[in-house]
Parts: C-alpha cells; sequence; structure tokens
C-alpha cells in the first residue's frame, strides 16, 4: 500500500466545466505546484488509476461518461470533486441540462471548494484522498482477515450511499462477465436506489463494520422476489451470496414461493441461486449478449 500512496496515479475528467477549474488542475502539474514531484502520475486510463479527480458539473453528455470511467477504475479508488460546480452543481445548479454534482452519479470521497478551486486546495484534496485510499485499503484488509464474524442484518436507508458503491463495484465484475457496460445495477442512481427501500426489505453482510454484500426482496402476492444480490469482488467464493438469499427469504415468512433471475451466461450467479435451491423455469432475451434466466423456489 505504501507504493500506491507514495505515488498515486490520477485520472482527470472534465465533466462539463467552464474550463477553471481544469487551468488550476493543470496549473498543479506546472512547476510552481509541481504534484509530480509527490510521486502522482496524471494517467489517462482509468483501469491505471487509484483517484478520480472530476471537475464541472453532470449533465446528459457527461452522466455516462462518469459511471464508465468511475466502474473501470480497480479497487479501492477514491473520488475527488474539484469545484463547486462538481461539489453541487454550483452556479449551473438550476439549468435545465444540469443534473447536479458528481454525488448524483457516483459516490465522492472528497470535495474540494472554490471556484474556480485553487491549486493549493487541490493539492490538499488529492492528499485528503491519499488518506482515504489508505483507509479503505486497510478496512478491506481487516475485513478479509475477520471473515469468520460476518452479520446478516437488515439494511436501512441510511445504508443507502454503500450499498451503491458495492452494487457498482460488484456489478463492474459482471459487466465483464456479459461484456456489457449498461447493466441497470451499473445505471442506478442514488435516489432511485433510496426509494427501493420503500418497495423493498434489503439484507446486508457486513464485517467490521463495512458492508461487503446485500440483496433486496419484495413481496408479490404470494411470492417473494429476490433480486440485486451484490458481493464485493474481494469476499466472492466465500459463500456469502447464498448466504444473503437464505436471511432475505426468512424476512418474507408468509412467501409460498420465492423467484430470482440471473443473466447467462454469468456462471457464477447460476450456481449460487442452484445451491441456494433454485430451479429455472423461463429465459427471456434482454440485449443480444445477455439472456435473463428465472429461478423459482416453493417454500418446503
Ligand atoms: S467551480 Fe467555477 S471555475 Fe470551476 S468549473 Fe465551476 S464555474 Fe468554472
Amino acid at each position: 500500500m505504501s507504493g500506491l500512496s507514495k505515488s498515486p496515479w490520477i485520472i482527470h475528467y472534465d465533466a462539463s466545466s467552464c474550463n477553471g477549474c481544469d487551468i488550476e488542475v493543470l496549473a498543479c502539474l506546472t512547476p510552481i505546484f509541481d504534484v509530480e514531484r509527490l510521486g502522482v502520475v496524471n494517467t489517462g486510463n482509468p483501469k491505471h488509476a487509484d483517484i478520480f479527480l472530476v471537475t464541472g458539473a453532470v449533465n446528459e453528455q457527461s452522466r455516462d461518461v462518469i459511471r464508465n470511467i468511475y466502474n473501470q477504475m480497480p479497487e479501492p479508488k477514491v473520488v475527488v470533486a474539484v469545484g463547486i460546480c462538481a461539489s453541487s452543481g454550483g452556479i449551473f445548479r438550476e439549468c435545465y441540462n444540469i443534473s447536479g454534482g458528481i454525488d448524483s452519479v457516483i459516490p465522492v470521497d472528497v470535495y474540494v471548494p472554490g471556484c474556480a478551486a485553487r491549486p493549493e486546495a487541490i493539492v490538499d484534496g488529492v492528499v485528503q484522498a491519499l488518506g482515504v485510499l489508505e483507509q479503505k485499503h486497510k478496512d478491506t484488509q481487516a475485513a478479509v482477515s475477520n471473515m469468520d464474524n460476518v452479520l446478516y442484518q437488515r439494511a436501512e436507508k441510511s445504508d443507502a450511499p454503500e450499498i451503491l458503491s458495492l452494487q457498482k463495484t460488484a456489478g463492474q465484475c459482471e459487466a465483464e462477465v456479459y461484456n456489457e457496460e449498461n447493466l441497470p445495477a451499473l445505471q442506478q442512481t442514488l435516489e432511485e436506489l433510496r426509494n427501493d427501500f420503500d418497495r423493498a426489505i434489503f439484507i446486508k453482510a457486513v464485517v467490521n463494520g463495512k458492508i461487503i454484500g446485500s440483496v433486496r426482496g419484495r413481496a408479490r402476492d404470494d411470492t417473494a422476489l429476490v433480486s440485486s444480490i451484490s458481493v464485493h469482488p474481494y469476499f466472492q467464493r466465500r459463500d456469502i451470496g447464498r448466504r444473503l438469499v437464505e436471511e432475505v427469504e426468512k424476512a418474507f415468512p408468509d412467501a409460498k414461493r420465492f423467484e430470482a433471475f440471473t443473466g447467462q451466461p454469468n456462471q457464477r450467479s447460476l450456481h449460487l441461486l442452484g445451491r441456494a435451491g433454485y430451479q429455472e423455469f423461463k429465459t427471456e432475451p434482454f440485449t443480444p449478449a445477455i439472456t435473463w434466466v428465472y429461478l423459482q423456489k416453493e417454500r418446503k
């Protein structure tokens, strides 16, 4: 980890900035501030980046690009919103084409204030981001060594940001399996997920206070619909997905039947649901590359 924090790789994206903040980001690379002397490397490849530096507010064109860059970055990763536009939408907040700050699309870890944000503040934001990056790495390591103590609990609306972040991380692995970036799990916004709490029961798997898995269940007549099984990639292949399914089933004591769906060719999900006792009963094409497979199970 010391290598990571001593030489963080940063990717910068201009979401719809007036260029003011971007000039200041550029100033950080000039000899006066020279962040490269601190080991910072400006990369153009999200798969090599640890820190995502975003300027400007979110508009229709930048929303998908922000998601795609974020989803392609490896874990652990940190997002820094630079300037008031990236933090909240700023003076453009009420514009017809602006949907808000960066946190309306992806979770933000560090906010750098200012219009334009000063280079000193941007460098300070990157230093804070390094602290967050190191902490995320430590949390993950601690959780991995404490796997015997996973707690399965009912999630609350206040867990929504952490669950969304988990869903996007886990969803990225699925996107690679399907070779499809536009999966519904990757498109969901924080507001949509918060609204889901009014319709569904969420169960979370927690280690050391960190959510590493989640699932949701919803009642339809005498059936409980089980969906959105997400397990953090670090913790997959440890039976957490099957335990989550088992726990969410317990939340519907009156259900006579359970139904779930996953995509073909996601063999891992099919296998997980098979081990939980589910059997395929219908398929439905979603995209040329993905077929939804519906599975069911009667209550014994
Ligand atoms: S915060 Fe100010 S300088 Fe930065 S992008 Fe917005 S309007 Fe431009």
